[in-house]
This record gives C-alpha cells, sequence and structure tokens, in this order.
C-alpha cells in the first residue's frame, strides 16, 4: 500500500478524542510511509489530519471540488492540491489515488463517501480494504445496523466482513496490510434470492 484515503467530518465533533484521534492516524500513516489522500479542507477533522501528517513529514493530497474550495477552506499548506469539477470527479480521483479507505468519525458527506466507495467494492470495481475507526463508540450503532442488514438478508456476511472496524489505527492498519478480498458474486445472490421469493 502506498495511500490511504481518509474520509472525515468538515466539523471537529463534540468529544476532543476525535481530534486527538485524527492526528494518531495521521502519525500512524507516516510512520508506515503511506501517503494520505483526502478532501483538501482545513476545516474540522479534515484539517486536523492533514495538518498532523504535514507537520509529520508524510505526503498528502487534497482533492476538492472548486464549488468547494471556499466553503471548506482548502487548506494552504498544500504542495499537492487538485481542484476538480464536481463530487463525482472528486470520489473517483480520491479512489483511483488510493490503496485503501478510512472513515474517521463525520457526518453525512463522511457516511456516503464511505459506503460509496465500500459498494465499489461489493460490486468488484476495486479490491481495496475499507474501515472505520471507531474512535470512542462514535460508529457503535452504524455497526449493529449492519448486523441487523445481514440478519435481514440485505447484506451477505462476506460483504459485511468487507467492513473492517478498530478503535486504533495501528491494529486497522495492520488489518488493511493482510486485507484479502471476500469472493462473491452479488449478482449471483440476487438471483438465488430472486428464485427463492419465487419458489
Ligand atoms: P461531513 O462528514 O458532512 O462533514 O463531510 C465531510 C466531507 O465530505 C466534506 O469534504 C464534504 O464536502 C464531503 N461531502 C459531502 N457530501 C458529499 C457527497 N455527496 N459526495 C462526496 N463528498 C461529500
Amino acid at each position: 500500500m502506498n495511500r490511504i484515503c481518509v474520509f472525515c467530518g468538515s466539523s471537529p465533533g463534540t468529544r476532543p478524542e476525535y481530534l486527538q484521534a485524527a492526528e494518531a492516524l495521521g502519525r500512524e500513516c507516516v510512520r508506515r510511509d503511506l501517503g494520505l489522500v483526502y478532501g483538501g479542507a482545513s476545516v474540522g477533522l479534515m484539517g486536523r489530519l492533514a495538518e498532523t501528517v504535514l507537520t509529520s513529514g508524510g505526503n498528502v493530497i487534497g482533492v476538492i471540488p472548486s464549488s468547494l474550495v471556499e466553503r471548506e477552506v482548502a487548506l494552504s499548506d498544500l504542495s499537492d492540491l487538485r481542484v476538480v469539477g464536481s463530487m463525482h470527479e472528486r470520489k473517483a480521483l480520491m479512489a483511483e489515488l488510493s490503496d485503501g479507505f478510512i472513515a474517521l468519525p463525520g457526518g453525512l458527506g463522511t457516511i456516503e463517501e464511505f459506503f460509496e466507495v465500500l459498494t465499489w467494492t461489493q460490486l468488484g470495481i476495486h479490491e481495496k480494504p475499507c474501515g472505520l475507526l471507531n474512535v470512542s463508540g462514535y460508529f457503535d450503532s452504524l455497526v449493529e445496523f449492519l448486523d441487523h442488514a445481514v440478519e435481514q438478508q440485505f447484506i451477505r456476511p462476506e460483504n459485511r466482513s468487507m467492513v473492517l472496524v478498530d478503535k486504533d489505527p495501528r491494529p486497522l492498519l495492520d488489518m488493511f496490510e493482510s486485507y484479502e478480498q471476500p469472493t462473491f458474486d452479488k449478482a449471483e445472490w440476487i438471483l438465488s434470492m430472486s428464485n427463492r421469493i419465487g419458489a
């Protein structure tokens, strides 16, 4: 792995642990010589993460749509800031540049971005690991929901297992290093489900 993409809040959240986790993840990426790909902003957890990587001597690529350069205050210290035309281009370029994806606590943008790359894994568009950094239990109810969706047979256990979860960056990135994509054909599964309903 050369680069990790991190999706995270454009807000800092309420607990100091969120900002601390952004710093810890940034330092761990540098320790492993992993470059950071992120949304290019200077605000919230996004800004703290990028600043930590830069001040620790690491590499950062920011990818931001032109419409957000002012709203999210693009980080001026970035040597590699790629300004793109749309949100879609942003996500596509972030995915192309990265070898794995981590979500730190965040809001709708973070959740949307994480689940999009996860569905790309599910569809076999790429085979890159996806993980949640579950700081202070922030993602507990989301993980519970995924288990509920498995129980209700809307998510295959194989696909649920693609969501790597840990509260600390080190074990999470260790799982990334040894990640193997579960083999499973979603189209075949949908067909077998429809046959079952029709039977
Ligand atoms: P948030 O988690 O809502 O604070 O947003 C984190 C990042 O996600 C910000 O850079 C947002 O611009 C970005 N974002 C918000 N909505 C979307 C979307 N639909 N697609 C891609 N990125 C988004």
